[in-house]
C-alpha cells in the first residue's frame, strides 16, 4: 500500500488567508478535492510540508450565477454539481459528466480540474518504478523518455473542462497577496509539462467567467478513452460555432490530451460564411489532424490516436450542429 507522506494541512477561512499561507509557507500546495494531488503525493511527485486546504472556502467559492454578461463559476463547484447545474453551457455539463467516476466527480472541483497536473506514462508511476527507469525532466531527472534528446517535458494536459472553456472563450480570475488579475484562459496554459500554467506559487484560481453569448453557440464535447467510465482522456476536444441563417459566423475548436497545452486550432477565420453542414465538420477534422501530433506520452498508441482524431472531430461537430 502506498502511504501519504507526512504533511501539515492548513485550513484558511478566506481567500485572503489562503494566499497569505501560500506566500508564507514556501513549497506549500493547494488541496481542493484532493482527487489528483493526493495520489501524486503518494507517488512522490511533489515534496511539500504544507497543504492549504480550500474546503473552508466553499461558501465563498461554490456558485453558478449570471452577472455582468458572464456566467460565473466558483472554483470550488464540484464537477458533479456542474454536470447538473451548468446546463446553460451544454458542452461543459457534458464534459463534467464524463470526468472520472461518480465519487471522484463529487470530490473533484472545477479549480482543481483546470489546474490539474499534466500526465505521462513515465511519471504517473510509483517512486520505485521511476527510480528503476532513471527518472525524467519532470521530476528528479535530466532527460525525457518520450522525446529522445528533448529539452522540454511534453506530458499531456488531461483536464476535460479545459478544451470546452477554451472553445467558449472563458477567462479566469486569479488572486494572490498582490491583488487579483483576470486572464483569458487561452493565456493561462503553457507548453511545458513540468508546470503548464502561468499560476504563481502563491496564487489561487477563484473563478471562471464564460461570456453569456456562449449560451447561444452550437457546442459539443468529444472524448476518447479506453473505458466508458473512469478513464482519463486519450483525446478530448470541444467545438463552439456561431451559426446564423444556416451559415457559420465563427468557430472555435480546441483539442487536448496531446501536449502540455490544450491546442486551439489555428486559422479557422476563413470558415465564416460557409454552410453549417457536414462539409464544415470534414474541414475542421482535416485541419485538426494537420495541427495535432499525438506522442507516446500516454499509454495509448499515438498512431491510433492520430487516426481517430478526425473521426472524433467530425462526430463532435456534427453533434453540435444537430442540437
Ligand atoms: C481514477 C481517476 C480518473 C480521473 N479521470 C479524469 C478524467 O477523466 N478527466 C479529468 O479531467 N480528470 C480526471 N481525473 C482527475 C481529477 O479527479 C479531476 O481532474 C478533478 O477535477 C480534480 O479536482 P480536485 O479538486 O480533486 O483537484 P486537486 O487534486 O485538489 O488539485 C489538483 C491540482 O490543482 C491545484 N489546485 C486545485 N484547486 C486550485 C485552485 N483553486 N487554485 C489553484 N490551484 C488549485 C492543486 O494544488 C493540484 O496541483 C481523474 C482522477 C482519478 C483518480
Ligand atoms: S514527457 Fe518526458 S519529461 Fe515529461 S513526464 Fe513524460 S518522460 Fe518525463
Amino acid at each position: 500500500m502506498m502511504t501519504l507522506p507526512a504533511v501539515e494541512v492548513l485550513r484558511p477561512g478566506s481567500v485572503a488567508e489562503a494566499v497569505e499561507l501560500l506566500r508564507d509557507k514556501p513549497g506549500a500546495r493547494v488541496l481542493a478535492g484532493g482527487t489528483d494531488i493526493v495520489p501524486n503525493l503518494k507517488y512522490g511527485m511533489y515534496e511539500t510540508q504544507h497543504l492549504v486546504a480550500l474546503r473552508g472556502l466553499s461558501k465563498e467559492l461554490r456558485y453558478v450565477r449570471e452577472e455582468d454578461d458572464f456566467v460565473k463559476l466558483g472554483a470550488l463547484c464540484s464537477i458533479d454539481q456542474l454536470s447538473r447545474e451548468a446546463s446553460m453551457l451544454p458542452a461543459l455539463a457534458d464534459a463534467c459528466a464524463q470526468i472520472a467516476g461518480p465519487q471522484l466527480r463529487r470530490m473533484g472541483t472545477l479549480g482543481g480540474n483546470l489546474c490539474l497536473d499534466t500526465r505521462c506514462v513515465y511519471i504517473n508511476q510509483t517512486y520505485f518504478w521511476r527510480s528503476a527507469l532513471g527518472f525524467c525532466l519532470k521530476k528528479d531527472g535530466t532527460l525525457c523518455h518520450v522525446v529522445k534528446g528533448g529539452k522540454r517535458c511534453v506530458a499531456a494536459a488531461s483536464n476535460d473542462t479545459a478544451p470546452v472553456l477554451l472553445a467558449l472563450g472563458a477567462s479566469v480570475r486569479l488572486v494572490s497577496p498582490r491583488g487579483e488579475r483576470i486572464l483569458p484562459l487561452r493565456d493561462f496554459y503553457l507548453q511545458d509539462g513540468v508546470h503548464n500554467t502561468v499560476l504563481q506559487s502563491d496564487e489561487l484560481l477563484v473563478e471562471v467567467r464564460v461570456p453569456v453569448r456562449a449560451r447561444s453557440l452550437k457546442q459539443a464535447f468529444g472524448k476518447l478513452r479506453m473505458r466508458a467510465a473512469i478513464d482519463f482522456p486519450a483525446l478530448n476536444l470541444a467545438v463552439a460555432l456561431e451559426v446564423a441563417q444556416g451559415a457559420v459566423k465563427s468557430v472555435a475548436l480546441c483539442v487536448s490530451a496531446i501536449a502540455a497545452r490544450p491546442a486551439l486550432i489555428r486559422g479557422l477565420e476563413d470558415l465564416a460564411g460557409r454552410p453549417a453542414d457536414a462539409r464544415v465538420a470534414e474541414e475542421l477534422a482535416r485541419r485538426a489532424q494537420k495541427q495535432c501530433k499525438p506522442l507516446t506520452n500516454i499509454g495509448v498508441d499515438p498512431e491510433w490516436r492520430r487516426e481517430v482524431l478526425p473521426v472524433l472531430v467530425r462526430r463532435t461537430v456534427s453533434r453540435a450542429l444537430q442540437d
